[in-house]
């Protein structure tokens, strides 16, 4: 019987199970630029450009190892049914094997196949997590909050990742307490950042970005400052010079920002690791590696495996236990209606922080964490933005931007919008936080100081403010107990001066024109 596996752009690893199934001296692999679908979305252009150029590299190395690949490009301008019809048709193909897609729509799309091909269909595992999604749908069903931190110990032990006679490595789960460093800090130490590896681009590369050109002439970003590994080998390179050169103060400095560095001392590798191009237990241990020779400290190696296995995995699990029950997209807790602020799109706003960030994402399609969370998710969520608006833009604007692990992030972890399942509390702050791990308040032209009034910090006094008109839902929560007891003492005065200004402020946001 003649065999086949599509392989989707964000499944390209050797691991992948469809392939596996595979007989090479008789089966085909299929693989598929759709116009259509990357046309879904407003993507950057640096995200379509890795993602072709991606799928490119990988239909050569499976050449190079003997599999006959049928490959549809861009141009040819055919989507997803039309090129499967078209390879089934071609090569005779009685059975499609499909490794289960990431995103909810595109499992959809993929059970419907057997009916539209008229061939047996089989989606196999996702081979490319350390958790299987079923078990956590069904370990965890109707469950109305998860804690990442008791799943990361699990996984710690499950996969006896720095672990020592059935006790964590050192004595403690979690060295965050120590990984909280300061901007200020970081300047003092007089630690130069080192650069980050930056691979040549080839014949692919150059081919694919003049196609995103032609393609996707309008979409939001450039690819002129595009960097990342296209290929495994050098996505391999890539995640070892950060193992070399960054790890060791991964930890000391993870929420620390600065307004003229991107990376600091992260990993960059979530656009390579969404799509197969390295693995999590290659990060895993090489960092551990880096830990048992004496490389890196015991708080970055710790702070990074956490992100990998905690963070990662539990993201994926929460992704589809969500979506097994509900529409995650369409979850609103606090009922936020106002459209999304159209400088998310330039970057012209007088708040330092947000226009930096922005301007970073716009040219590079990146941004650490703490931007994304402290910032851009911070202010959106003070300013009652739409949830299903912010998680677009995050969908649209960066380069590791997927479904499974945007909308939990975004509607979960940084609005609040499903009212506590992924995060215990809201992630919000005024300005002290953002003034006491950055340098943007140095030059900006609002004072982080000030509480209300026109040069007041807007995230001071929003902050209090969607305190006050959430109070309801948000009192309740224990985790927030002493911020509304500093609430009760606070002069009615000032509670007045806060509404004042918040209402003031958010009635000139202009809003944008692309969100419905
Ligand atoms: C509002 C918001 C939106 C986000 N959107 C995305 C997204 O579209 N794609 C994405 O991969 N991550 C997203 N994250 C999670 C996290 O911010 C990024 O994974 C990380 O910043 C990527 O940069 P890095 O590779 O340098 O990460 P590092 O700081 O070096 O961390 C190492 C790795 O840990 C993993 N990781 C850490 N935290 C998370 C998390 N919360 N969820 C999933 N993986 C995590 C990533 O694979 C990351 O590459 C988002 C977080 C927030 C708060
Ligand atoms: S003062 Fe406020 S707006 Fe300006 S950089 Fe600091 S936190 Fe951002």
């Amino acid at each position: 019987m003649k065999q086949a596996a599509w392989i989707l752009g964000d499944q390209l690893s050797l691991r992948n199970s469809a392939l596996q199934r595979l007989d090479k001296r008789s089966d085909v692999v299929i693989m598929i630029e759709s116009l259509e679908h990357a046309r879904q979305l407003n993507h950057h252009k640096a995200k379509l450009m890795l993602c072709f150029s991606a799928m490119r590299h990988f239909r050569d190395e499976l050449r190079q190892k003997g599999y006959a690949v049928c490959y549809e490009e861009l141009g040819n301008g055919k989507n997803f049914l039309q090129a499967l019809r078209d390879a089934v048709a071609t090569h005779r193909i009685e059975r499609l094997f499909v490794m289960s897609p990431r995103e909810y729509a595109t499992v959809k799309f993929a059970e419907s196949l057997s009916e539209k091909l008229n061939i047996d269909v089989a989606l196999t595992p996702d081979s490319m997590f350390l958790t299987d999604r079923d078990d956590f749908v069904k370990k965890h069903r109707g469950k109305k909050r998860l804690i990442m931190e008791n799943y990361y110990r699990e996984m710690r032990k499950k996969l006896n990742v720095l672990m020592q006679n059935g006790k964590p490595v050192g004595g403690e789960w979690n060295y965050d307490k120590e990984n909280r460093q300061t901007a200020k800090a970081l300047v003092e130490s007089r630690l130069k950042i080192p650069p980050v590896w930056k691979p040549e681009r080839d014949a692919i590369d150059r081919e694919v970005e003049a196609l995103v050109e032609k393609f996707f002439p309008n979409n939001i970003g450039a690819t002129e400052h595009f960097c990342l590994p296209t290929t495994r080998r050098d996505a391999e390179r890539f995640l070892d010079d950060f193992i070399e050169h960054r790890l060791a103060h991964f930890g000391d400095f993870e929420d620390a920002m600065l307004q003229n560095e991107l990376i600091l001392f992260h990993s960059v590798i979530s656009p390579l690791i969404n799509i197969g191009l390295i693995e999590p237990t290659q990060c895993v241990e090489k960092a551990v590696e880096a830990y048992r020779n004496g490389r890196a400290p015991l708080n970055s190696v710790e702070g990074f495996v956490r992100q990998i296995i905690g963070w990662r995995e539990f993201i994926y699990g929460c992704y589809w236990l969500k979506m097994s029950e509900t529409d995650y997209h369409e979850e609103n807790f606090f009922n936020h209606e106002r459209p999304l602020p159209d400088f998310y799109w330039t970057g012209e706003t007088k708040m330092n922080c947000l226009s930096n960030a922005i301007q970073k994402v716009l040219k590079f399609g990146y941004a650490h964490h703490i931007e994304r969370l402290m910032v851009l998710g911070n202010f959106a969520l003070l300013a009652g933005v739409k949830p299903k608006q912010i998680n677009q833009w995050f969908w649209e604007f960066y380069l590791d931007a997927y479904d499974w692990v945007v909308t939990p992030n975004v509607i979960g972890m940084s609005q609040f919008a499903d009212g506590g399942f992924v995060a215990t509390k809201p992630y919000c702050s005024g300005a002290a936080y953002i003034d006491k791990m950055s340098d943007y308040c140095k030059s900006c032209s609002y004072s982080p100081k000030e509480k209300t009034g026109e040069n007041a910090c807007p995230f001071n006094y929003l902050y209090w403010d969607f305190l006050m008109r959430n109070e309801a839902k948000l009192r309740p929560n224990n985790r927030i107990a002493v911020i509304y007891g500093a609430l009760d003492k606070m002069p009615s005065e000032q509670k007045r001066a806060i509404r004042e200004s918040a209402e003031k402020f958010l009635s000139n946001l202009k809003p944008n024109a692309y969100y419905s």
